[in-house]
Order: C-alpha cells, then sequence, then structure tokens
C-alpha cells in the first residue's frame, strides 16, 4: 500500500515532519549515538549503533544496539522494534529471524529492524536497563543530553522516526504477567486515521485487538505515543510474558508482521488464508484489578476467561499472620481476562489482571 494516499493526510500533527537530507545530516549531528551506515544506501545492511557510555568497568567503551537496514528503491519504509522492555522475546526472536531472511530483492522500499532496542537491558533480561534504571517505553521523546536509556529514545523520536511511515513495536508482559496475545492501536486523529490504524491490527491477525488512549503510565510517552505525537501510524503487540518465548506468540510475531508488510507493499504478499479475524475489544481503566493489600496472590482466573461481577479473582494469603483470613479480590463488572499477574507476592496497587469487553468496530 502506498502509504502516502492513505495517511499522508495525517501525519502532520504536533510535530511537522522534515524529510530533506539537510535536516536529516542535523537530526545526525545532534544524537551522541554513531550510526554504522547510511540508511538511504540501497541494498541489506547490518551493524551496531554505538552509544558511547562511561561506566566503571569501561571508561571509553559503546553499547553496541544492533540495526539492520534492508532498503530497494521507493517506498515507504517500516520500522521494526523488539526488546524495547529487555525481557520480553518473542519479538526480539521474530525480527532476528527476519533480519535474516529479507534481502534486498525481497524488499520494495525499506525495512529498518531493532531487534533490541534497548540492548543493555536485553542483555541484563530486565524491563528497565541497567545502566540508569530507566523503562525505555515511558522515556520518549527522550533527551540527547540525558541518560542512557533517554538518549536511545531521542534517537528513536528524532532520526529512525524522521524516516519511517510505520512503526511496529513487539512487547509481551515480561516478569509481571502474561497476555492472551493482542495487538492495540491508538484512536486516530478521525473516523478514517482510527479505520486505518485498525487494519493494521486486522492484518496483524492477533487472538485480540483494541484501541488504546492511554499513554502508559507516568507523563512520558511511550514510543506509540510519540509515533502518534508524530502522526506515525503504529502497532503495539502484546506477545506472551512471564520472561518465557512462546510458540504461539512466536508465530503470531512472524506472520503478523510479515503480512503488514505485505499489504504495505513492502514484501511480497503472503497467503491471506491463514491469517485469522481478531476479535475487537475495549479496555477502559475500570478494566483492571489492583490489590489493595500485600501478600500472596492465589490467582483462580485463567487467560481468556469470561468473568462477571462477584466472580472470585484470587485470594490475598498474609503470610506473617498465618490464622487471618485470606482477602477476596473480587470483579465489579464482566469481560474477558485478557491478563495476569504472574509473581505470586503482591505489594498494595500492584495490578493484578485487566480484563476486556467486546468492541462492536
Ligand atoms: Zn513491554
Amino acid at each position: 500500500m502506498a502509504n502516502d494516499q492513505t495517511f499522508g493526510p495525517h501525519r502532520a500533527r504536533d510535530v511537522e515532519p522534515i524529510k530533506t537530507r539537510d535536516e536529516f545530516a542535523a537530526r545526525l549531528r545532534a544524537t551522541p549515538i554513531e550510526t554504522p551506515f547510511d540508511y538511504d544506501e540501497d541494498g541489506k545492511q547490518e551493524g551496531f549503533l554505538r552509544l558511547y557510555h562511561s561506566r566503571e568497568t569501561n571508561g571509553y567503551g559503546y553499547v553496541p544496539i544492533p540495526v539492520i537496514s534492508v532498503k530497494n528503491g521507493k517506498g515507504p519504509t517500516a520500522l521494526l522494534v523488539g526488546g524495547n522492555h529487555g525481557n520480553e522475546y518473542e519479538g526480539i526472536v521474530a525480527l532476528m529471524n527476519l533480519a535474516r531472511d529479507l534481502d534486498q530483492a525481497s524488499v520494495q522500499g525499506r525495512v529498518i529492524i531493532l531487534p533490541s532496542l534497548n540492548f543493555p537491558a536485553v542483555m541484563a533480561g530486565t524491563r528497565s536497563s541497567p545502566l540508569d534504571g530507566s523503562n525505555l517505553n515511558r522515556c520518549f521523546p527522550g533527551d540527547a543530553m540525558g541518560s542512557p536509556t533517554q538518549v536511545i529514545a531521542h534517537y528513536v523520536s528524532s532520526v529512525l522516526l524522521l524516516l519511517a511511515d510505520l512503526v511496529i513495536d513487539l512487547h509481551a508482559g515480561g516478569r509481571s504477567s502474561e497476555f492472551i496475545p493482542c495487538a492495540l492501536v491508538r484512536e486516530g486523529c478521525d473516523e478514517h486515521e482510527t479505520a486505518e490504524l485498525a487494519r493494521l491490527a486486522d492484518w496483524f491477525g492477533a487472538p485480540i485487538s483494541f484501541v488504546s488512549k492511554g499513554k502508559g503510565g507516568g507523563g512520558s510517552l511511550t514510543l506509540a505515543g510519540e509515533c502518534a505525537r508524530q502522526g506515525i501510524p503504529c502497532l503495539t503487540a502484546e506477545l506472551g510474558g512471564g520472561e518465557t518465548l512462546s510458540q504461539r506468540g512466536l508465530k503470531l510475531a512472524t506472520d503478523g508482521v510479515r503480512r503488514i508488510l505485505s499489504q504495505w507493499g513492502i514484501l511480497a504478499s503472503t497467503d491471506p488464508r491463514a491469517m485469522t479475524a481478531t476479535r475487537w475489544v475495549k479496555k477502559g481503566p475500570e478494566n483492571r484489578l489492583h490489590a489493595h493489600v500485600a501478600g500472596i496472590f492465589e490467582p483462580r482466573i485463567e487467560l481468556g476467561e469470561y468473568v462477571s461481577p462477584g466472580r472470585v479473582a484470587g485470594l490475598i494469603h498474609f503470610p506473617d499472620l498465618p490464622m487471618r483470613s485470606p482477602e477476596e479480590v473480587r470483579f465489579e463488572s464482566s469481560g474477558y481476562v485478557l491478563s495476569r499477574h504472574i509473581p505470586a507476592l503482591v505489594q498494595r496497587g500492584d495490578e493484578l489482571c485487566t480484563f476486556v469487553t467486546d468492541a462492536i468496530r
């Protein structure tokens, strides 16, 4: 699909895109990250972004963030991101597999792949960076003069998004939760744009899809939020969880990304029969249960289960007060369980589960 036809009128929102080479060169000078190749070169290029970071054991070294660019002539640019959170594995592996598979002849336009965007977090197996404790997906638009994670966010916001017509950001539940594989897109600035964004999720083909209006918590933006600010269509996927690598989530990431790229005309067409229809749901701020006390959570729900008001989601036990009866956590409204907390030990305020209701599109 020629993105200029579909998304062109909506690209300029809070940020005016400037696509001259001079402007791009200025962006590259403004980031402390060194780029290993020219993104405008045709062919398959691979290397490492160099994020120089002085630390106790290596004063003058750099953090190597893998980047692969495959370009062939004119066409839209897709930016594919895994490892935004370091312990969410389906997207990382799916994008490494894709990066090895693609060559110049298989692409029309450009695919830029960062399978492990927050590379320090990926190597540490953590959600946030071990270098500065920051959660990359709460750091956008980032800061060129900031901490390592803020510098990565700034590079994405100011350099890569200048090139991108489409962004796919692959996540999972990490250590804290597990998800039914799902996709989310943001609300567009009008009905037309919302429908086009929804089409990305239709093509991705996750069992569940929904339109997200949230910022992901906190004051800073997620990558999806930054894409919305710049008027760039973005699909985010949650592919599993529990710091595991699920075959189901890996297959969805592999096939879903290829389906979107083929619909955009970047890859040759895929077999449409392999696509399953996604179920559109709604998820509001009230569609989550939190722990109101600390203790050991005994879940009484399964992913995908339909729950009604009054249904017990689980019990919280008190290891310091063994004779005290556990506290029941009950649903106050109905829906399908979308995600579930994984570690049994919970603190007051922890999210125990999210649930969703059917949406009509
Ligand atoms: Zn994540």
